[in-house]
């Protein structure tokens, strides 16, 4: 059985940034415990590492005391949180993607002129959630075409439409497509708002199905593009999984395949892909090394006033 590396996949700039700035901030601020709102990343090993570090992880920013060293995730923040943070006279760090920062911005600028905001995305997922905030009671969620037809808004509505930045290219590609045959006078982003990695990292797995007949995709559970990813790679033709690490692994994930490609969200450390792997070559498998299908050069750098707080 051979191994295949899909590439470019694992940690894209956005991830990378924040890890950094965290990593950083732990250092800047000896002594004082660091509070973090929402997993850095989602991705349980890289929350554990740092909490063994003793960054602390809450959910709400109450649960946080005033005046603390408070870092908020890549996932972008609801405005109503930064401003309980400013009550609170929170120490902010705010690592927030550049490109979902750019969803937020959109967001608020229609909003302000009085659009309507149709957004493609998972409900429940923290970046629909947070970016609805720009817009309370002028923001509707559509995960499905069923959701467009649902939708009861006068015809002369002036709207807006964003997506999420980790969603399935293909899919999102077919619900604007729906969206416009519904409501033509829509607003649609200037180009679509799903990110380079998203689009890098499903273009690598569909390029697996030339070697490969089955994937193995490393991510968490919660993490929505490592999800998509295995929704590609079976729309690609291949049988795919989803693996939190090496322990998740079972033989009738692989067994009868012929060669198997390996892929991992934009959340996972090299690590746990390289554990991976070292399991599937015990298993008797070959790594024959990366199918690269770009080469990715993105980073997004920050500004050392960051830690100016
Ligand atoms: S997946 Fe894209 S939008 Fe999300 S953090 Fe990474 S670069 Fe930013």
């Amino acid at each position: 059985m051979d191994i295949f590396l899909a590439s470019p996949s694992g940690f894209c700039a956005g991830v990378t940034r924040s890890i950094e700035i965290l990593d950083t901030a732990i250092a800047r601020f000896p002594g004082e415990l660091i509070y973090m709102k929402h997993a850095i990343v989602h991705n349980q090993h890289v929350v554990d590492s740092f909490t063994a570090r003793g960054v602390r992880f809450v959910e709400s920013i109450e649960e946080i005391p005033d005046g603390s060293v408070t870092i908020l995730s890549a996932h972008g923040s609801a405005p109503q949180v930064l401003t309980r943070a400013t009550e609170k006279r929170l120490r902010i760090i705010d690592t927030v993607c550049p490109l979902v920062l750019k969803v937020h911005t959109e967001a608020k600028r229609f909003r302000d002129l009085g659009y309507e905001i149709l957004y493609i995305g998972t409900a429940g997922h923290a970046e629909t959630e947070w970016v609805a905030g720009y817009a309370v009671g002028h923001f509707h969620v559509i995960a499905k075409s069923v959701d467009v037809d649902s939708l009861s808004l006068p015809t002369d509505t002036k709207l807006a439409l964003l997506t999420q930045t980790t969603l399935s290219v293909d899919d999102t590609r077919s619900l604007v497509e729906t969206v416009v045959k519904r409501f033509p006078q829509i607003t649609l982003p200037k180009k679509e708002d799903i990110c380079y990695a998203t689009l890098n990292r499903q273009n690598a797995v569909k390029a697996l199905a030339e070697k490969v007949d089955t994937v193995l995709v490393v991510g968490s559970r919660t993490s929505s593009n490592s999800n998509k990813l295995v929704h590609v790679a079976e729309s690609a033709g291949m049988r795919a999984s989803l693996v939190g690490t090496w322990r998740d692994i079972v033989p009738d994930m692989y067994a009868g395949s012929h060669a198997i490609g390996i892929t991992s969200g934009a959340s996972t450390p090299d690590i746990l892909v390289k554990e991976v792997i070292a399991v599937l070559e015990k298993a008797g498998g070959i790594y024959r090394g990366a199918i690269e299908t770009v080469n990715e050069t993105e980073s997004f750098t920050y500004s050392d006033k960051i830690f100016a707080i």
